[in-house]
């Protein structure tokens, strides 16, 4: 049923970095006043960022009349006199430079658009079981380009299913080729743009292309095929954005453009990790979604304790799809299990801050760190991970390699997806599910301490029940600081500590290290140095803080050699993570 709800785009003058936005409201209104709300954040992305911001050249009109739209609190516009009306329509236009997958951008050649910073929503003064109903959405753009969206319908004229759909139907509407494959009758689309207008080489995209297929296949191992026949991916290549932003049937994902450049293997491995992670977000976080999510309430903040599993889930599982698929070989998981590990072991955060309270407070810490945040503060995707890995690991030597976490998201989401008779979950629906897998019975508690306790898993432990153990990348000798540092023309900077970092109390991060025992110190050869056989000796280092010279005493202490890389082969428990599915 058509809501009467029709909301517009003209994205003709991209130079301007404007669109303009109008939205008509046929009648029947329920009072004399309209209201709209323009949405306060945007789903996946925890964090009021008032799109609002953007917004300029408010006007409204009364059955073709012009009509005042007053701005009513941070995110209303009020339209008074509307009772009798036939159709009520408010326009502005919308400033979108901002160059990230959650936000809008327009230039002369493409538009990324994104709902949420777009469109405002009735609020007042219609049936509010007219926005369950069919809206219609199109679009006015140069005639080159062509348009990736989720959304049905045709080039230009589309329509969202209800305000879930219609907040949720990005477009990518440029003049670059839609490259498409299939896979089990589900037509994958591939939409590309370039920030600088670069082109990618052909053969690093068709490279690309065929990881993307290995990944699709090995996630409809997994779930099964979807009944959903299209998904869009849309790949933004910039000089250094990175970022991806999930949504029911497509995807936005942005890397430096250098990852499609030869030479580059570590930004190549992270793309399509990126994309195997946007790409299960299909079926965890898109339809399988805690209750209180369901139906996304966008003027406030709204809670949830599970991003660990809905993010730390994630990055673990996309990842091991990545190396069940072949779309990354054993050794591409082994260097980004390093790269994971010297994140992880850097910091103590895990002793300060739960994975359920990092879940709750990503509002408040996630998106706004500073430079002591990882001290006290963790990341639920990176820490949830590797939490999500020791449970798989648990399961898995408990039923003897036959099940795996991955079965239990399965069994969650056939049984809890948005469309299901019981849609949502909590902890209760997760732990449930977990031990009634077979051999996991006594795992409820192992669950609720490694998400609700201030500790870090036992990460080595399953390692070596694995058939594998953690050492050194390599054994580093000489003494340690503990600090990282940038380097920007001959100034050396602290911006954070170590966990143990012998200058903790010493140097303050934003200081600069001017030199060591009287040396002059540019870069980091020249510190490591310059206290390479200090270890355990005083040693007086001369630093900047707020353009005034200090000098402090330090007592360097030798390199912890964190134990970040995997050795060994791995044992039959291990293959049951690491073998396709297919
Ligand atoms: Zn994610």
């Amino acid at each position: 049923m058509n809501s009467g709800l029709h909301f517009h785009i003209d994205a003709n003058d991209g130079a301007s970095r404007r669109f303009t936005v109008t939205i008509t409201v046929n009648g029947p209104f329920s009072g004399n006043i309209l209201e709209f709300r323009f949405p306060r954040w945007v789903p996946g992305s925890y964090f009021i960022r008032e799109p609002i911001q953007h917004l300029t050249d408010l006007s409204a009109t009364i059955d073709g009349k012009s009509a005042t739209a007053k701005r009513i609190d941070v995110d209303g516009v009020r339209i008074q006199g509307v009772s009798s009306a036939k159709s009520v329509t408010i326009s502005y236009r919308l400033l979108a430079i901002e160059m990230t997958c959650r936000a809008n951008h327009i230039d002369e050649t493409h538009l990324h658009m994104m709902p949420p910073y777009t469109w405002m929503i009735p609020s007042r003064g219609i049936e509010k079981n007219r926005l369950d109903q069919r809206h219609k959405v199109t679009l006015d753009k140069p005639k080159k380009w062509h348009t990736a969206t989720q959304l049905p319908g045709k080039e230009g004229e589309w329509y969202a299913e209800g305000r879930d759909e219609l907040l949720d139907g990005i477009m990518e509407s440029n003049a670059n080729e839609m490259h498409s494959f299939e896979v089990d009758g589900c037509i994958q689309y591939l939409k590309i743009w370039d920030s600088g207008g670069f082109e990618s080489s052909l053969d690093r995209t068709k490279e690309f292309v065929s990881a993307m297929e290995k990944i699709v296949r090995e996630h409809y191992a997994l779930f099964g095929t979807p009944d959903w026949k299209e998904y869009f991916t849309i790949l933004h290549l910039t000089e250094a954005g990175r970022g991806g932003l999930e949504h029911l049937r497509s995807q936005t994902s942005m890397m430096p453009r250098r990852a499609l450049q030869d030479g580059n293997e570590d930004d190549w491995r992270d793309l399509i990790s990126l994309f195997s992670h946007e790409f299960l977000h299909q079926w965890n976080v898109k339809r399988l979604r805690p209750k209180n999510f369901l139906d996304y309430e966008l003027q406030k903040e709204v809670h949830s304790d599970l991003l660990w599993w809905f993010e730390g889930l994630t990055s673990w599982l996309g990842d091991v799809i990545c190396l069940r698929s072949g779309a990354w070989s054993e050794e591409d998981y082994r260097k980004d299990w390093t790269r994971k590990m010297k994140r992880h072991l850097q910091r103590n955060g895990m002793e300060h801050e739960s994975l359920q309270e990092s879940s709750h407070d990503a509002w408040i810490h996630l998106y706004c760190p500073n430079s002591y945040s990882r001290e006290v503060h963790i990341s639920y995707y990176l820490e949830g991970e590797l939490a999500v890995f020791c449970l798989d690991v648990e399961i898995r030597k408990r039923s003897k390699g036959e099940f795996g976490l991955d079965d239990v998201l399965v069994r969650l989401y056939n049984k809890h997806h948005i469309d299901a008779e019981d849609p949502g979950i909590n902890h209760a629906d997760i732990k449930r599910e977990l031990v009634n897998i077979p051999g996991a019975r006594r795992l409820g508690s192992f669950l609720d301490e490694l998400v609700s306790g201030r500790k870090s898993p036992l990460v080595e432990d399953a390692i070596k029940k694995l058939g594998m153990t953690m050492v050194p990348e390599k054994e580093e000798k000489g003494a340690w600081l503990g600090l990282n540092l940038s380097v920007n023309s001959g100034a050396v900077k602290v911006t954070s500590h170590h966990s143990n970092s012998p200058c903790r109390d010493f140097i303050h991060t934003g200081d600069e290290i001017i030199a060591v025992n009287n040396l002059r110190i540019r870069n980091v050869k020249e510190l490591n140095a310059a206290i390479f056989d200090k270890i355990d000796n005083e040693i007086e280092i001369t630093i900047c803080r707020q353009a005034v010279l200090q000098r402090v005493a330090v007592k360097p202490i030798s390199n912890p050699n964190y134990k970040v890389k995997l050795d060994g082969k791995g044992n039959k428990i291990w293959r049951s993570i690491a073998d396709t599915k297919q």
